[in-house]
This record gives C-alpha cells, structure tokens and sequence, in this order.
C-alpha cells in the first residue's frame, strides 16, 4: 500500500492560490506514484474565497493586504486540514513554501513588502504540533528518500 501524503492542492495544479492560479509541480507524477495524495487548501477550507486578498503573518495574527483580520479563517482551515490528516492515518505533508497556511521554513515578514523571514504558516505549525513532518516544494528528493 502507498504511503499518504497530505499536500497542497495548488503544487497538484489546482487553482486555489489567492490570484486564482496554482503553483503546479513538475515532479508531480513522481510523487502520485509513490504516494496516495490527499489535497488540501488551508485557506479555501476556513472558508477564504478564490480569488482572495494575499495575507501575511504578523505575530499570533493573519492580515489581509487591505487590514483584515482573517486569524481564524487561517486558525479554521489548519484545523479542518489536521482533522483529514488524522482521519487518514497521514504522517507527512508536502505543502508550499513561504505561504502564511503552508509555509514550512519561511513565511513574508508580514509588511507586504516582498521580504521573507524565517518562519512557518499556520497549518504547517498545527500539523508539526500533532508530530506530521512538513516537507515543502525544494524537498522533494528529500521526501522521496525518506519513505524509502
Ligand atoms: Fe496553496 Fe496552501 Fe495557499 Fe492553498 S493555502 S493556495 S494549498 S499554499
């Protein structure tokens, strides 16, 4: 049986990122052969629409680039994207990068002006408290090597 693998669904090609475009990966037939998939998108599950405003972390908070508070859109979907992983049996993710849901290592610095700091998205952060490992997009040979 294949090991599952949560992932987001904009890296599988599907349009969910806030400009309604997808961050579809090349490598993504490597992985279907290896892996059962289960996608998920954080921010469309807590109930954020397509298109959307971009959001940045800032502190405990998330905010729109027009100032809104979308926290517990953000808290919503991390949660709804824990319970499929528990549901499921899951023990590791592959989610995008740098995304205020799904980064792992960076995230924007929360000003809107392009720059990254180190840190990770909200999901992300739920799923690594309840021990599911988070591989993002640059890691996928790591992953790969890990269920070997
Ligand atoms: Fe992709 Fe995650 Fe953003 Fe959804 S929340 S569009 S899955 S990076």
């Amino acid at each position: 049986m294949k090991e599952k693998l949560l992932i987001s669904a904009c890296l599988c090609g599907k349009n969910t990122k806030y400009n309604g475009k997808n961050n579809l990966l090349l490598k993504l037939s490597d992985l279907e052969k290896s892996f059962d998939l289960h996608l998920i998108c954080p921010e469309v599950m807590g109930g954020l629409p397509i298109p959307r405003d971009p959001s940045e972390i800032k502190g405990d908070f998330v905010f729109s680039s027009q100032g809104k508070n979308v926290t517990k859109e953000y808290q919503l979907g991390a949660q709804r994207a824990l319970r499929i992983a528990l549901k499921n049996d899951i023990r590791i993710a592959l989610l995008k990068e740098s995304s205020p849901s799904c980064g792992s290592f960076q995230v924007y610095n929360g000003e809107f002006t392009h720059e990254k700091i180190p840190g990770e998205g909200m999901t992300t952060k739920l799923l690594r408290k309840h021990n599911i490992l988070v591989f993002n997009e640059n890691q996928i040979t790591d992953l790969l090597n890990f269920i070997k």
